[in-house]
């Protein structure tokens, strides 16, 4: 392709809405452009990356045996309302009425529609197990679509569904996925690490999530994810389901006494500890959070914070948050008391429900609120001065250094992006919706039933936090969208340009990814661009010329070498 011809626009500046590196990067150098707020245009550069990142996942899932299909796009209300799932999945789905008022909704993910298509066409254990994917356009209203392609509200997923007739087969495809994975993601020149992970809306036990580790490359937490994991025994999970072992500090108060004491304007922990001249470990935390519309209240030790997606499964939440003045005084009210956040306790409380993390449990002579504003209960114990919950989980947030829940080492975190997933649903689906095959025994059984899914847009843009400089993105050799790029330092020079040509048609005749500058720009301006594009091999023709000798530059590492045109090429084909 000829850089004259090719349909690019790379900009100046870095766009003034874009946080990091992968959105500026991908649209200062002309690879996406903003239609409206979380939806893309790709344009042709970007086409070619994701059509390569598409093929690798195309190849990789073949040869693991699945089938693609192509679902549509918009479906039904009445599937969503069979799984259950119209009612709980939130404001992310994006619903419409048809001409006929029918409810309709873009697709964020196509569980409920897989599973209809099971149920009409697998009768029987003989067509089992069976694994269907697609590679489609997804839609979700997402809060805060930012970040460029690493969170659209419109972007490219590859979904699979597996069906299987019981839980060992689940295993093994679900065995088989991970390895694919694995395999896809090496394939596109990405480092991952396969993480335990919370299963979400989507629902099932067991899930796992493909991270790319992003701590020293990305700016402004790119990597949305925290991953904590153990160098000796290789334990790694997602925050909101990573565990550890409790650690030991102080739990029993210096308080022998138990009363209620002034504790003025004092609204956070740190506050109070440091006004009573305690440590944070012997007070009793109570937080009042709103899951699915309902109040909860979290007892926590006052130096750990709770993580709010393990609170929420306690409930078997689809949404949580934490609880506004308003409300907090709403349940005052109804519970006969008038205290502010910062002096809440669980005594007393109406219209709550409370769990308590692991935590607590030990405190004795502890320090705990007492809905008296400007007051708090102190030397408190669990069944003398306050009920220990019934409810009583872990609720908590893991922290760097806490001790692996499988050998005691000490827990590392690091920041990653969420490029795949895979989860066992089992029969989640299947069952709500009446999704049956008829076994060998004859009798009518559920569909135990899995998903994968791929973030290929995501993905592109990860490739772009991990691999790039302050030059410009260096695309990973398999997902460049070209390989070569030949740039005649002045196209006003006859035999620069008669050699750059030659190499282009020479490598083009090869069948080699390439692009020839032949623009009448400035030469800064093209080995600029050259850079920032990010092709991961570039070939000057410039003053040496007249000496046989082209620049051979690798992007990866900068490295230049001084060779001659022919060599040059052998080098590319070799490659
Ligand atoms: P996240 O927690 O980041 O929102 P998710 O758990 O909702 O992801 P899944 O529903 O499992 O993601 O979707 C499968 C894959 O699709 C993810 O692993 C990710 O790579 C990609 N993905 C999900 N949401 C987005 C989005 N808004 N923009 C781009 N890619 C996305
Ligand atoms: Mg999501």
């Amino acid at each position: 392709m000829r850089m004259s011809k090719l349909f690019v626009q790379t900009l100046r500046e870095f766009p003034s809405d874009a946080e990091v590196i992968s959105h500026k990067l991908l649209v200062r150098a002309g690879y996406i452009r903003k239609l409206t707020n979380g939806i893309y245009n790709y344009m042709p550069l970007m086409w070619r990356v994701l059509k390569k990142i598409e093929s690798i996942v195309r190849e990789e899932m073949d040869n693991s045996g699945a089938q693609e299909l192509l679902m549509p796009f918009v479906q039904p209300a009445e599937l969503w309302e069979e799984s259950g799932r119209w009612d709980v999945y939130g404001k992310e789905l994006m619903r419409l009425k048809d001409r006929h008022s029918r409810e309709m909704c873009l697709g964020p993910t196509h569980e409920e529609v897989i599973t209809s298509i099971a149920r009409e066409g697998i009768r029987s254990y003989k067509q089992l197990p069976i694994n269907l994917y697609q590679i489609q356009s997804k839609f979700r209203d997402e809060i805060r679509p930012r970040f460029g392609l690493l969170r659209g509200r419109e972007f490219i997923m590859k979904d699979a569904y597996s069906f299987d007739v019981d839980e060992e087969g689940l295993d093994k495809s679900y065995q088989i996925m991970a390895d694919a994975y694995r395999r896809i993601f090496e394939r596109c020149g990405l480092e991952t690490k396969m993480v335990q992970s919370d299963s979400g809306a989507i629902g099932g036990s067991v899930s796992h999530e493909f991270m790319v580790l992003v701590n020293e490359e990305s700016e402004n937490n790119a990597g949305e994810n925290d991953v904590f994991y153990c160098t000796k025994c290789g334990y790694s999970a997602n925050s909101n389901h990573a565990v550890s072992l409790l650690n030991s500090v102080i739990t029993v108060g210096k308080y022998t006494k138990s009363e209620i004491i002034d504790t003025p304007n004092t609204h956070s922990i740190d506050e109070l500890a440091k006004f009573l001249n305690i440590p944070e470990s012997i007070i009793c935390k109570c937080l009042i959070y709103v899951v699915d519309g309902k109040y909860v209240a979290a007892l926590i030790r006052g130096d750990r914070a709770v993580e709010e997606t393990k609170l929420m499964n306690v409930f078997a939440g689809n949404d949580i948050r934490i609880a506004r003045n308003d409300e907090i005084e709403e349940i005052m009210q109804l519970s006969g008391y008038s205290a502010i956040a910062g002096f809440i306790g669980p005594k007393g409380l109406k219209n709550v429900e409370i769990v308590a993390d692991e935590t607590v449990k030990d405190l004795k002579n502890f320090v705990i609120g007492c809905n008296i504003n400007d007051k708090h209960l102190v030397g408190a114990n669990w069944g003398v001065d306050v009920e220990l919950p019934v409810k009583i989980a872990d609720i908590r947030l893991v922290e760097e250094n806490d001790k692996c829940i499988n050998c005691g080492s000490s827990l590392k975190v690091t920041k990653g992006i969420e490029v795949g997933n895979i989860f066992k649903l089992g029969t989640k689906y299947s069952k709500k919706m009446n999704a049956t095959f008829t076994d060998k025994d004859g009798q009518e059984k559920p569909f135990i039933m899995g998903c994968y899914g791929i973030g290929i847009s995501r993905t592109a843009a990860a490739a772009v936090e991990r691999h790039h400089d302050e030059n410009g993105i260096i695309w990973p050799l398999a997902i460049a969208p070209y390989k070569v790029i030949v740039v005649p330092v002045s196209d006003q020079d006859e035999i620069q340009m008669k050699v750059a040509e030659y190499i282009y048609n020479k490598l083009l005749e090869s069948k080699v990814e390439v692009l020839l500058d032949d623009r009448a720009e400035r030469a800064g301006v093209k080995l600029k661009d050259a850079d920032l594009i990010g092709i991961p091999y570039r070939i000057t023709v410039g003053k040496t010329i007249k000496d046989n000798l082209v620049e051979f530059k690798t992007r990866a590492g900068n490295i230049i070498e001084t060779i001659s045109p022919d060599d040059a090429i052998a080098k590319i084909l070799s490659i």
